[in-house]
């Protein structure tokens, strides 16, 4: 069967055909994707209200795309307390945010308990807010540090109030272009086996992708199907979030940025390789709003949320650092040809 035959009769893709889903033309390769958009969403574009809130950037690990951890150029080393994480949620609570989404660089100097207490004063104080916490990394540095086992900290995460874990740390998963990119980090293997662990506590997570790096075509297809197998396991996986690497303050030479042509496709290309996860996500932080709109023709259906502050990405020259006012975001994407869906943290519809 070619490969066209197999796009017409939504047949399940395999890495050569992912491979060479690239080599189609952009325009084809998007009605293919989108097709299998519209058929699950219509013209519907997903975003929830939410606030990102980063507590501390002094980390012990050294990965060579970051400019956030203040262990390399960035100068300004913080750890929020308590009360500075609580006082922003509270303000932004006022905003009308339904998610917090809390994660950090690896801070051996804060304690566990500074991790895991913040969650339950949120929880106490605002109970409908929906926690979104602690990347696989940070469970694994925290397991590392405290000489815990992961299913320990996903114990505690989940006593603690935390309602579903972000996709962060996965960054690629080819074993060589990790040890490049993030070496000493939780490994694939572990952060696959941290989110089937989350999965089977009856949790959902997102799963995420940082491409455009030094990473080729076929390590994205491979990252992809690592993501699927574990899906056919679990179904725990709620959107694949496909990051693009931001070039600014960091370690990792990369001379070019990524097309948009070559980002598009990765987004259809993502449609259609993981046809078990049920939400795409064009990220607007690292996409740009314009481009992450237009992927919504190209198999996306989630723009992510109006986040109010990000510090990670903007501190590698992402124009996130004062997130999206909610009625701009609709506006956009009305504007765009979409209808815009409001959404809670785990893609129930809002408004
Ligand atoms: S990506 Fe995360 S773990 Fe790696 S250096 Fe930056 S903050 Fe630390």
């Amino acid at each position: 069967m070619t490969l066209i035959e197999k796009l017409e009769s939504n047949q399940r893709l395999t890495l050569e055909d992912g491979i060479a889903l690239y080599d189609m033309d952009l325009l084809d390769l998007g009605i293919y994707a989108n097709k299998i958009r519209e058929e699950r969403y219509g013209r519907k574009t997903y975003f929830n209200v939410n606030r990102h809130i980063n507590p501390t950037n002094i980390c012990k690990d050294v990965c060579q795309f970051c400019a956030y951890s203040s262990s390399r150029k960035n100068p300004n080393p913080y750890a929020m307390s308590h009360d500075e994480i609580l006082s922003t949620v509270q303000n932004s609570v006022k905003n009308g945010i339904k998610e917090v989404h809390i994660v950090s660089a690896h801070n051996p100097d804060t304690g566990l308990e500074w991790y895991l207490e913040v969650f339950k004063k949120i929880k106490e104080k605002y109970p409908q807010l929906h926690v979104k916490a602690l990347t696989a990394a940070e469970i694994h540095f925290l397991s590392e540090e405290y000489n815990l086992s992961h299913q320990d900290i996903i114990n505690m995460m989940i006593e603690y109030g935390v309602d579903s874990m972000p996709g962060g740390g996965a960054e690629i998963f080819d074993e060589e272009v990790r040890k490049r990119i993030c070496s000493g980090k939780v490994t694939s293997e572990q952060w696959l086996d941290i989110h089937k662990l989350w999965h089977k506590a009856n949790k959902k997570s997102n799963a995420t992708m940082l491409f455009g790096h030094i990473e080729s075509r076929i390590d994205r297809i491979d990252h992809m199907l690592r993501l699927r197998d574990l899906q056919d396991e679990t179904n725990g996986f709620n959107a694949f979030i496909p990051l693009v690497y931001q070039r600014e303050n960091n370690y990792l030479k990369v001379k070019d940025d990524l097309t948009a042509q070559e980002i598009l496709k990765t987004y259809a290309i993502s449609r259609i390789m993981l046809d078990n996860i049920p939400n795409i996500k064009a990220y607007w932080v690292t996409s740009t709003v314009k481009l992450a709109l237009l992927a919504q023709e190209f198999g996306a259906n989630d723009l992510d949320g109006t986040i109010e502050k990000e510090s990670i990405n903007s501190a590698a020259g992402a124009a996130s650092a004062n997130g999206m006012k909610q009625n701009e975001f609709v506006s956009l994407i009305k504007n765009s040809g979409f209808i815009p869906v409001e959404r809670d943290s785990l893609y129930n519809e809002l408004s």
